[in-house]
């Protein structure tokens, strides 16, 4: 006879016998949530006696360790939410509390009479699944938790399901936890694997791009036409490694949480400009057009300016590369309530529904022969929702099948006194010398090339000690610098060459296939660009930092985004390094941070006008003798007379950027303005 024979054992002892045996861990609790169930499983991960836990009434968030989910209310779930579900199987007028908030049920009479009726509509309601934590017991989902019990460390999945009797009626809820601890580990190990492989690939791809891409520009002398037809394929296919390695890169980093975002106050049509940029040869090609459709008034929004516009590419890129047959894109945002949508509409082949519910999951492409034509990997749109969750926003698509579709984001809009810190762009055109650190010699010779040819010199160091020593003998422009070197960490030699006083002020760029931006900032990088380099990008970074701690600063300030582009140019040309404001708070935040040697105002701004600038700089000490000229296409309000008085000058719009541009070498006649013969 066996031990679980029918005959030996009663029911009771039976289940005892394999809720013992089990390895997953097991509690039961009552609707009041009191234990009437765990098994040894349970008590050994929780580190637990079992008298410390059997028939006490505990929060599941409680004894996992958690922060309590705020859900017990005793106002009703309408009011709570404004819920304007109607017919709420939840609703009760005699007990007016939402039985998804506290667990009990209502409704007895409702139009849903048994359990799983009340949970299925339950699952739809707004106002449960806003306020429904992750042990709720509706929500049904798995949870992955890290529990520390002194010595042993755990990762457990935690699933809490309901349980109804025979007749509907709910009767508590069973917590199970499974170990998955090594499963955790090799999941690391997978990322790091991943990331180390990527990393690994990179560089002599760096390389491969790099050479090709000179060739292709004709400094390895003439090439015939087949030469480049076969070049250009070559060209083509790396461009296309290097995608799927940054994406493969960017899903490892999201899966081990070591994305590191840069959030701040930004512009959304200032990062809108970049995406659409970056389109226009494609578009010119297609004979297609992108319509972008921003309200000046949009506010500014809290987001990290380099990942929302990796997204827009990639809602951009699709809209074009799945519409075959041509047809205009189109981009529009708007504020809704506390945040910015960002809409990216095509008409090109749409989703169905069944395909729109899978489409941001890794590796989902729909499946059609024409999808399969187009070519690619399924891993975009996944890391687009990653990206736009982890900023505090929210994507999605509409669409039909055939009729194209709408892809959507919102980011959320940054509040009243946050500020956008602006950037110093150095003269246009100057030049000067550049040290190189690189540990990989076909890499520094390539950065070398590249720079070369835009008249820059050209210093290079492969170890961290020779950097350091040159660096102070020959005190460059800039530095570029690989974190990654032989005899050290780059990092370290960054920290050492902003502790030395000659060579503090120098602006280095890490540029680098360990992507550390959070980091590189720490350390006082002025800028951080990734591997394989992008040549443009690499000489716009390195162009506009030389010169601009020693040339005079000017900041310009308008809400006009024109304007101000149009004025930066400018007098970028004419040897001054630039700071941009786009409203009055901002302009005082870069006073704060890097002091003008003189302002260019507009009066009519959002958030603080130009008045209260005038005001705020000519009464501070530090401030006070900063020249202001001002910039103002109204006739000016004889109640700012006094105020105007203080200015250096004042100058109408529309404006002649080279009257200004004169206007601001005569008052800064005392200061040297360097410009190149
Ligand atoms: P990829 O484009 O590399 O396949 P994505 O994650 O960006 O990867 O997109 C996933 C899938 O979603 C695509 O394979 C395509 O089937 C579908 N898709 C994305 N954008 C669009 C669009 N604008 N119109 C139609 N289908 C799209």
């Amino acid at each position: 006879m066996g031990l679980l024979d029918e005959s030996a054992l009663d029911r009771h002892e039976r289940i005892e016998a394999v809720l013992n045996a089990t390895n997953d861990g097991l509690l039961v609790l009552s609707p009041e949530d009191e234990v009437t169930l765990v098994n040894p499983a349970a008590l050994q991960m929780l580190a637990m006696a079992e008298d410390e836990l059997m028939h006490r009434t505990v929060k599941v968030e409680d004894l996992l360790g958690l922060d309590r989910v705020e859900s017990a209310s005793s106002e009703s779930c309408k009011d709570i939410m404004s819920c304007e579900m109607s017919e709420c199987p939840a609703f009760d007028s005699a007990d007016l509390r939402c039985w998804l908030i506290n667990g009990t049920l209502c409704d007895k009479d409702g139009s849903a009479k048994t359990f799983a009726e009340k949970r299925d509509k339950c699952a739809d309601c707004p106002t449960h699944e806003k306020l429904a934590g992750p042990f709720d017991p509706l929500v049904g989902k798995e949870h992955d938790l890290k529990l520390d019990n002194g010595e042993s460390h755990l990762v457990l999945k935690v699933r809490v399901t309901p349980i109804a009797d025979s007749s509907g009626s709910y009767i508590g809820r069973v917590v199970a936890l499974r170990d998955i601890t090594s499963e955790d580990e090799i999941a690391q190990m997978k990322n790091e694997f991943v990331s180390t492989v990527s990393h690994e690939l990179r560089t002599p791809l760096t390389s491969i791009k790099g050479y090709v891409d000179l060739i292709l520009d004709g400094d390895a002398g003439d090439i015939n036409e087949i030469q480049r037809e076969f070049l250009a394929i070559v060209k083509e296919n790396s461009d296309r490694l290097v995608e799927l390695i940054n994406d493969m890169l960017d899903i490892s980093r999201i899966e081990s949480g070591r994305i590191h975002l840069k959030v701040d106050p930004q512009h959304v049509d200032e990062i809108i400009d970049g995406a659409v940029d970056t389109f226009r040869a494609v578009l010119t090609q297609s004979s297609r057009t992108m319509q972008v459709d921003v309200p000046d008034d949009l506010p500014v929004v809290i987001a990290d300016r380099d990942r929302v516009r990796q997204v827009l590419i990639n809602l951009l890129s699709n809209a074009i590369k799945y519409s075959p047959a041509g047809g205009d894109v189109k981009l529009i945002a708007r504020r809704e309530g506390d945040l910015v949508r960002i809409s990216v509409i095509d008409q090109g082949l749409g989703i169905s529904a069944e395909d729109q519910s899978m489409l941001f999951t890794k590796f989902y492409r729909v499946d059609s022969a024409l999808t399969r034509e187009i070519g690619g990997t399924g891993l975009g749109l996944s890391i687009c929702k990653s990206i736009i969750e982890l900023l505090g926003g929210e994507i999605g698509v509409d669409s039909v099948a055939g009729e194209g579709s709408t892809f959507w984001f919102t980011l959320p809009v940054a509040p009243e006194d946050a500020v956008r810190m602006p950037e110093i762009a150095g003269p246009e055109g100057r030049t000067g010398t550049v040290l190189v650190v690189d540990s990989d010699i076909e890499i520094a010779a390539l950065i070398e090339t590249y720079l070369r040819r835009r008249g820059f010199d050209v210093l290079q160091a492969h170890s961290a000690d020779d950097a350091y020593s040159l660096a102070i003998a020959a005190k460059p422009d800039v530095i570029t610098l690989d974190v990654i070197l032989e005899d050290g960490d780059g990092f370290d030699l960054l920290h050492r060459l902003k502790e030395h006083e000659s060579t503090a002020d120098i602006p280095v760029v890490v540029l680098s296939i360990v992507c550390d931006e959070g980091r590189s900032c720490r350390f006082g990088a002025a800028n951080y660009l990734e591997k394989p380099i992008d040549q443009k990008k690499l000489l716009d970074v390195v162009g506009s930092l030389v010169g601009s701690g020693d040339s005079p600063l000017v900041l310009v300030v308008d809400d006009d985004r024109s304007v101000v582009s149009l004025l930066t140019e400018t007098l970028r040309r004419r040897g001054f390094s630039v700071a941009q404001a786009f409203d009055g708070t901002e302009a005082i935040a870069a006073l704060d941070e890097h002091r003008p040697d003189l302002i260019l105002l507009d009066l009519r701004m959002p958030r603080m006008n130009g008045y209260e600038v005038i005001k705020r700089v000519k009464t501070s000490e530090e401030w006070g003798d900063i020249p202001i000229v001002v910039m103002t296409a109204y006739p000016i309000d004889h109640a700012h007379v006094d105020i105007l008085a203080q200015t250096e000058g004042q100058i109408s719009k529309p404006l002649s950027p080279g009257d200004i541009a004169g206007q601001v070498e005569a008052l800064l006649a005392g200061v040297p303005v360097k410009t190149e013969a």
